[in-house]
This record gives C-alpha cells, sequence and structure tokens, in this order.
C-alpha cells in the first residue's frame, strides 16, 4: 500500500469522525436553530458515506468493495438533499419544510438506497463493477447504470438549489452573519466541484475524491460551529427581528466603530451606506446636524439621551438608547448597540397639548389656570425676595354692545386687538393670562404700585387712542383696570378679589380708567385713581 493510498484513507476516516463527533456536538448543542436535527442526520449520513469509503479503499477483493459501497449508499445519497434542507432553515424558510415535503425530498436517496442494495439483481445503480487491473491497488470500475444518473442529477439539483438560496440570502444578511453562510455556501459548492472533477475523469485511477473532500467541508463546519457560532443561534430570526423593528439600531464594535445597522436606521439617517462599516461612529455622525448640546457624541454610549437631528425641513427628536454587549461565553465587551427611536411626532403632540393646556386658544396667552399657577409661584417668590408684586385685572367696556352691534366675530377681533395692545408694553416677566370672556389679569414680579400703574395707563391710551378696524369698519374700543400691590402675607385670591372691587370701582367710575385697591393690613381699602371719563 503507497502513502498517497494511505493519505486517502486517512483522510476518509478523519472526516468520518469528524461527521460523527459533529453529530454528537450538534445534538448536546442547546440552541434554537430549527433545522439541528436535520444538519445532525446530515452529518450521520456523512459518517456513514466516509466510513464506508475508507473500508471500500481498504478493501481487497471485489466483493469486500461491492459490500461496503453499498454500505456507503446508505449515506452517500442522502447527504446533499438533507444539506438542503439544513439550508431551508438556515434561511428562515423552514415553513417550506413540511414532514410532506422533507418526505418528497428525502424520496429518491431511499430508493437509490434500496436500489444499491439490490443492484446485484437489477444493474440499475452500476450496470457492471470490476477490478482495475492498471491499479497500484485494488479500485472498481464500473459502467453507470440508469438510477446511478438519476441519484447523480438529484443530488447536483439540490446543491444547486442549496447554493442559490443561500446567495440569495447573503444579500439580506447582516455582516456579522456572513461568514457563516460563506461556510454554508463551501459546504454544499466543494463536494459539487469534486464531483464534477471525478465525473470529468479527472482523478488518478478515478478515484472518488468526494469523500477527501467532505473532510474539508466538515472541517469548516466545525470551525463555523465553534468560532461563528453557527446554528447555536437564530441568525435569520434575530436578522428578521432587526430589520423589521421600525426602530434604528446600529452595532457599534468594542473600539465605537459601526459594525452594523438595520433599514430603520438608515431610513432615519441617510449616511449610513455598507462604506460606512469600519467608520469610527462618532465620525459619521455629522455634527451640523446636531444640536450643540448632542454635538460631543456622548448620546452614542449615554444609556438614554434625547437628541435633536436638523433636517432641511424642520427639526426631528430622536430618543437614543446605548445598551453594552457582551459575549454569552466569557463575558467579555463585544461592543454597543444604539437603539434609535423616532419621537418627533409624540414630542410636538406633547408640547401641541401642553400648549392646549396652558393657553387661550384664540389670543395665545396664558389661560386662567395656567395664569393662577404662573402668579402663585411669582407670589411665593417675591415673598422670599421682597420684591414688589403687582396683580391687575382688566375688562373691555361695553363689550356686550360691541358683539351686538357688530356681530360675534368682530367681538373676537376687538378682544384680540386689546391682548396684542397690552402686549406692547409688557416685559419679559410680566405674566399675562385671559382671566374670562372679555376680562384679563396681569401678574406684574417687580413693579411698584407706580410703575404698574403707569404701565396699565400706557394701555388704557394706547386702547382708546383709535378705532380698531374690523371687517365691519372701525370700531372703539377701551376698558377700565383695576390694581393692586402684594404687601403683606394676602394669598393670590385675596389680592386678585381686591384688583377686581377696584376693577368695579373703573367701572362705577365712569369706565376706561384705572383705579388702585390699597393691601392696609389684609383690610382692602378701595380708592380711586386714573383717568374716569
Ligand atoms: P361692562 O362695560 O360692564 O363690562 O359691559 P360688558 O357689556 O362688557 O359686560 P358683560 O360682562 O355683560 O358682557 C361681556 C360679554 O362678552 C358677554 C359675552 O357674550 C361676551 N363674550 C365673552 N367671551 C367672548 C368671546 O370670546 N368672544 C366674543 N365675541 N364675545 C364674548
Ligand atoms: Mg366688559
Ligand atoms: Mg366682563
Amino acid at each position: 500500500m503507497n502513502a498517497a493510498f494511505s493519505t486517502f484513507i486517512a483522510l476518509f476516516a478523519i472526516s468520518g469522525v469528524l461527521s460523527i463527533l459533529l453529530a454528537l456536538y450538534s445534538s448536546f448543542q442547546k440552541t434554537r436553530f430549527s433545522g439541528m436535527h436535520l444538519f445532525v442526520l446530515m452529518s450521520v449520513a456523512t459518517a456513514i458515506y466516509t466510513f464506508g469509503s475508507s473500508m471500500e479503499l481498504a478493501s481487497s477483493s471485489l466483493e469486500k468493495i461491492k459490500f461496503w459501497i453499498s454500505f456507503e449508499y446508505l449515506g452517500l445519497p442522502f447527504i446533499s438533499p438533507l444539506n438542503l434542507l439544513v439550508v431551508i432553515h438556515y434561511v428562515g424558510r423552514e415553513r417550506l419544510t413540511t414532514p410532506r415535503a422533507a418526505f418528497g425530498i428525502l424520496l429518491i436517496p431511499a430508493i437509490t438506497s434500496v436500489l444499491m442494495l439490490t443492484n446485484d439483481l437489477h444493474g440499475l445503480v452500476y450496470q457492471s463493477m470490476e477490478l482495475r487491473t492498471d491499479a497500484p491497488w485494488p479500485l472498481v470500475d464500473f459502467v453507470m447504470g440508469f438510477w446511478y444518473v438519476v441519484n447523480g442529477s438529484y443530488t447536483l439539483g439540490c446543491g444547486l438549489v442549496g447554493m442559490w438560496l443561500l446567495a440569495r440570502h447573503m444579500r439580506q444578511t447582516l455582516n456579522v452573519y456572513r461568514k457563516q453562510t460563506v461556510t454554508m455556501f463551501l459546504g454544499l459548492f466543494i463536494p459539487i466541484l469534486t464531483s464534477l472533477i471525478y465525473i470529468m475523469n479527472l482523478t488518478p485511477y478515478h478515484i472518488d475524491p468526494v469523500p477527501a473532500t467532505m473532510s474539508l467541508t466538515n472541517l469548516l463546519y466545525c470551525w463555523a460551529i465553534l468560532s461563528a457560532g453557527m446554528l447555536t443561534s437564530t441568525p435569520v430570526v434575530r436578522e428578521n427581528i432587526l430589520e423589521s423593528m421600525r426602530d434604528g439600531v446600529i452595532v457599534l464594535d468594542p473600539a465605537g466603530r459601526i459594525a452594523d445597522y438595520n433599514k430603520a436606521a438608515s431610513l432615519l439617517f441617510p449616511f449610513l451606506t455598507p462604506e460606512k462599516i469600519g467608520a469610527a461612529a462618532a465620525e459619521v455622525f455629522p455634527r451640523k446636524q446636531l444640536r450643540a448640546e448632542d454635538a460631543d457624541m456622548r448620546f452614542l454610549e449615554a444609556e438614554e439621551r434625547q437628541i435633536e437631528w436638523l433636517e432641511s425641513d424642520g427639526i426631528r427628536y430622536y430618543r437614543t438608547r446605548s445598551s453594552p454587549v457582551h459575549y454569552r461565553r466569557g463575558g467579555a465587551y463585544a461592543g454597543r448597540t444604539l437603539v434609535i427611536l423616532d419621537v418627533t411626532e409624540n414630542v410636538l403632540l406633547h408640547r401641541k397639548l401642553e400648549r392646549m393646556a396652558t393657553h387661550d386658544g384664540m389670543t395665545q396667552i396664558y389661560n386662567r389656570t395656567h395664569f393662577v399657577e404662573c402668579s402663585d409661584q411669582l407670589l411665593a417668590e417675591s415673598r422670599q425676595t421682597s420684591e414688589p408684586l403687582t396683580i391687575a385685572l382688566f375688562d373691555i367696556d361695553r363689550f356686550k354692545l360691541i358683539n351686538d352691534t357688530y356681530g360675534h366675530d368682530v367681538g373676537d377681533t376687538v378682544i384680540r386687538h386689546v391682548v396684542h395692545a397690552c402686549k406692547i408694553y409688557l416685559g419679559d416677566r410680566d405674566v399675562f393670562g385671559r382671566y374670562g370672556g372679555e376680562e384679563f389679569a396681569l401678574c406684574m414680579p417687580g413693579r411698584s404700585l407706580d410703575e404698574a400703574f403707569n404701565l396699565l395707563e400706557s394701555v388704557r391710551r394706547e386702547l382708546a387712542s383709535g378705532p380698531v378696524m374690523t371687517a365691519a369698519g372701525p370700531v372703539s374700543v377701551t376698558a377700565s383696570f383695576g390694581l393692586t400691590e402684594a404687601r403683606i402675607g394676602s394669598p393670590l385670591k385675596t389680592l386678585t378679589k381686591m384688583a377686581d372691587d377696584a376693577l368695579y370701582l373703573a367701572k362705577q367710575s365712569g369706565r376706561n380708567n384705572v383705579q388702585i385697591s390699597y393691601d392696609t393690613d389684609g383690610e382692602a381699602e378701595v380708592s380711586g385713581s386714573g383717568t374716569g371719563t
């Protein structure tokens, strides 16, 4: 027996052992890969085939060789169809592998096995088999039978379909899983290639090289299972989840480089293109589209952030969550995932609701509730700082008449005009609210009674200075004002009551004037001032 021959036998034997190990290892793996049982069957079929092949090569007589070839055929015809089934699971089409479909796919191999066992009766697989006379060790030469061609074509067909499925899958595969997909692809491609070499009679003494290459593909599978976690995870399920997520996901490697991203992420950030894989994330995000607060890129590592993204057509609001990822085994740091949620609609809706809850729809100044809230707060602060604070109420004069004469719409225009005129004289700290229909309130921190009186006088004069231009023509409008100052510890309620008393006095005094109500030790005393008409 020469060295080359021994090497062949050794290779076949190694391949057989690897197949058995693979089958054992796979069946002990805790896995969610749905095609695992098929993978185990495929490894068993491969083990039968390669073991039979090594025994065939080591046989010294035609009888023994025939026996071992029949033995090989208990595994050989099943390898390629089972591999196809594994691939179907791997690419996430396991719904196609119904028991009926699997039975259909494995029917031809089963027939092949039976025909091979009974070949002597019909010669359908091998028409004839005889020992080669030219070989340095016992090898058979044979004439193919009809079924040999059927089985060969079927094996090739399964391999090609599997390769086609994997190639299609490759395009939608995340980078981290490409290694696995390539491995699966080679596992199909290498046996097909060597079979072609065999069929074209390119091997010495027409030795079948396929069992030998099985050891190579088995090594590949072993490597893939151990290193890439092939079949131990459910890449397809994970990818599908990742891809179907509406939230953007960016995977960063431990060095902060972009390792992967899903479709949603590339829709949110169109600069995420395949070329950016491997680039530092902090450099990939265009700073000019981020607020100054976000430009430090802390959101890539901060647990949760809300960032603002400046688009040409407005600001988008993104909630980002960055979580560290650790290897399952050993717990070493594997990088981060950055999940990005577009919360623009929520933020805008929230703001709208907040504004609706605090502002008057018609005039866009504070509503009564919010005015009271803000004033309470300012009153408490003014007590701490001993700063003056004045409260005023004012009411449009004879507004009912305006409504009755010109209609409600014109009344609305007048209300808006009054708000506008008042705003002209207000400062940043003054709080302005619509207190009732055509009644308004002012809380003026930091303004003394005199200053506040002058301000109200200015507003009063502004209104009285000329008519409002409305759809119904010019309409004259005046208002009456009541003012008070917070002195002692009176609550807001008391102060507004006092301002209202002063306003009542202003109405009594002929309207279009400002009256002050003085707070004297909690005893309100109203005394008129201003310009009564
Ligand atoms: P006075 O000088 O004594 O204040 O007389 P007035 O007519 O203004 O007094 P009154 O409080 O009787 O009338 C207020 C009217 O304001 C009654 C109500 O129909 C009207 N009004 C309240 N809110 C609105 C509004 O939003 N738009 C319009 N157009 N009218 C309103
Ligand atoms: Mg009125
Ligand atoms: Mg009124």
